[in-house]
């Protein structure tokens, strides 16, 4: 089958590839010259672990082509995928702009009938807006279907896991369209999910909300844990063995932040509210983990006098998890305007995220010269592997906030280091 790719991110350029691998024929489509470029040539132009080598590999074997002639990629192809952003918008809804110019594009170029597909994450409603979209922007009238097929990868790990789903959720409202996409997943191990379109919509937003809730319930567990002297780290395992919970998002930390989390919580708050039936718990979600970055930084000012001001703070990891130079609405970078909003002097590290306008080292041991705090945002693993016996020399004072709890306690106490964790006791 002929697919088209609309919109080559983290997830259209992993679907694309996925695709490929498969053996359809497959379009990646962009507005941004400079990434198709790059993708054309065989360069992933962001970061995510295993990708580049499936890109060059499908591209020299011309199974995948990068473009940004829209017309010709809409005509030439049968099935498309619309895999745009869907970012924080007015009023916390999803800003549909994006795909509305999409979905208007391919209704003007479109030639016979195709199957359009939305894995850009969208309000429940919006298949319906899509098709309109489509239809008001079609010279003539030519059949075509509108799925909702929403993606649950996580970047860090998004080839792994678009090729190893727990589910694939399919919304389609005709026999057709639903009989195209079996075909698309049909060596696909996992249960396909056949639904309509509103409750595919739904099955994400419910999706990331009930992992945004895990996340802040352990986050505010953690606050109560540290007053109790109770280690929220046992508390995380005591419970996460119990297969009707599950270990998965119940690290306490410095609270989630993402390109999803942060926006899908919100615009689910917001269809919410439209029902007349606001989801009050996901407002407590997101007010705990605000409250969260707060929480972290009394710890830091409390232990580091009171005051900030002047106070040389090494930042250790700008993106918003491990494996990823995604930092959109990442914990350490809004961590860093706080510090900064509070006179502190920053000192950046990221093993992959190159910042503009932060002074920021190459080397670990760079970035703590002098400081009187370090502070473990990300999760990276050369974190975890660092020599802090030879670190600790080179800081003024040697003291470690651990926001990701990724540290052995004991360990680096025994070095002599002040160490402070999330209610990691
Ligand atoms: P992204 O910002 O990395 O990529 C979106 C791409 O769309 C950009 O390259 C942009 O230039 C392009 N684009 C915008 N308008 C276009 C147009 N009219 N024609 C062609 N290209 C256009 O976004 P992403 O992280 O891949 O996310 C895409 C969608 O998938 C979002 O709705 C997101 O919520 C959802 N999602 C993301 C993830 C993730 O981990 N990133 C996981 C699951 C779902």
């Amino acid at each position: 089958m002929k697919i088209l790719i609309v919109g080559t991110g983290y997830v259209g350029t992993t679907t694309g590839l996925i695709f490929c691998k498969m053996g359809h024929q497959v379009t990646g489509l962009d507005l941004d010259e400079r990434k198709i470029n790059a993708l054309q040539a065989g360069k992933l132009y962001f970061y995510e672990p295993g990708l580049e080598d499936l890109l060059t590999k499908h591209v020299s074997a011309q199974n995948i082509r990068f473009t940004t002639d829209t017309e010709n990629a809409v005509k030439e192809n049968d099935v498309i995928f619309i895999c745009v952003g869907t970012p924080l918008g007015p009023q916390g809804k999803a800003d549909l702009t994006f795909v509305k110019n999409v979905a208007g594009t391919i209704g003007r170029y479109m030639n016979h009938y195709k199957v359009i597909v939305t894995k850009s994450t969208v309000p429940v409603g919006t298949a319906e807006n899509v098709t309109n979209w489509i239809k008001e922007n079609q010279p003539s009238s030519i059949p075509f279907d509108v799925v909702s097929n929403p993606e649950f990868l996580r970047e860090g790990s998004a080839l792994h896991d678009a090729l190893n789903p727990d589910r694939i959720v399919i919304g389609a409202s005709s026999d057709k369209a639903r009989a195209v996409m079996r075909n698309l997943y049909k060596d696909f191990q996992c249960p396909i999910i056949e639904t309509n379109p509103q409750a595919s919509e739904m099955i994400k937003y419910a999706a990331n909300s009930f992992l945004a809730m895990k996340i802040s319930f352990i986050n505010e567990l953690a606050r109560v844990c540290d007053a109790l002297g109770i280690n929220v780290n046992d508390i995380s395992t005591g419970i996460g063995l119990d297969h009707r919970i599950g270990p998965h998002f119940l690290r306490a930390g410095m609270g989630f932040g993402g390109s999803c989390f942060p926006k899908d919580v919100n615009a689910l708050i917001q269809t919410s509210k439209e029902t007349g039936r606001p989801l009050s718990i996901l407002e407590k979600v997101v007010q705990v983990n605000d409250e969260q970055q707060l929480y972290f930084m009394k710890k830091i000012r409390q232990v580091l006098g009171g005051n900030l001001e002047n106070k040389t703070i090494a930042v250790l990891g700008l993106a918003f998890k491990a494996n990823t130079d995604d930092t959109r609405e990442s914990p350490s970078l809004i961590l860093i305007e706080k510090l900064r909003g509070e006179q502190a002097a920053v000192q950046v590290h990221d093993p992959v995220v190159k910042s503009a306008g932060l002074m920021q080292f190459s080397k670990v041991e760079e970035t703590v010269k002098g400081a009187d705090a370090v502070i473990l945002c990300t999760d990276w693993n050369d974190y975890k592997n660092l020599d802090w016996a030879a670190l600790k020399p080179l800081m003024k004072q040697p003291v470690i906030f651990d926001g990701r709890n990724m540290l052995n306690k004991t360990k680096i106490e025994e070095l002599g280091f002040r160490y402070l964790g999330v209610a990691n006791h």
